[in-house]
């Protein structure tokens, strides 16, 4: 895996027109209420969706509300809280990996920075002799 840092830019919308829901009703996506099962059928068409990545992306720097890449507004608010978790919360595997500050879930690629304060402290380097 490559662990070169990707720039994105937050207002680009061209991936929308690929977007598998393209001509799905909004409401669907974007619904009144948002439900296990609503979630469910909408992920169904994300899983088979060419531009998942940019679209969860972009619903995440956004705040967007709805179902966006297969995920719901609350499984987003926790994506981007910065803390170490034992589980994935989109898929909740536990199979995990550390990718620079970031986490990893191995099962279905998401991604979260992690919390580095519950990390050991380094240790503190001997003082130096010179006065
Ligand atoms: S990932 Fe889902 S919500 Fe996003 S463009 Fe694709 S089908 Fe639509
Ligand atoms: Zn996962």
């Amino acid at each position: 895996m490559s662990t070169a840092r990707q720039y994105i830019d937050p207002d680009d919308v061209s991936w929308q027109p690929e977007g598998a829901c393209a001509d799905m009703p909004l409401e669907q996506f974007v619904p009144d209420e948002e439900t296990a099962e609503g979630l469910t059928t909408a992920a169904a068409t994300c899983d088979t969706c060419p531009v998942r990545q940019p679209c969860l992306m972009w619903a995440t720097l956004h705040g967007a509300e709805g179902y966006w890449g297969g995920t719901s507004t609350y499984q987003r608010a926790q994506l981007v809280r910065v803390r170490t978790r034992a589980k994935c919360p989109l898929c909740t595997s536990t199979s995990l990996t550390m990718v620079g500050t970031h986490e990893m879930c191995v099962a279905c690629g998401a991604s979260w920075v992690r919390d580095v304060r519950l990390e050991p402290l380094a240790a503190t380097p001997a003082p130096s002799a010179v006065a």
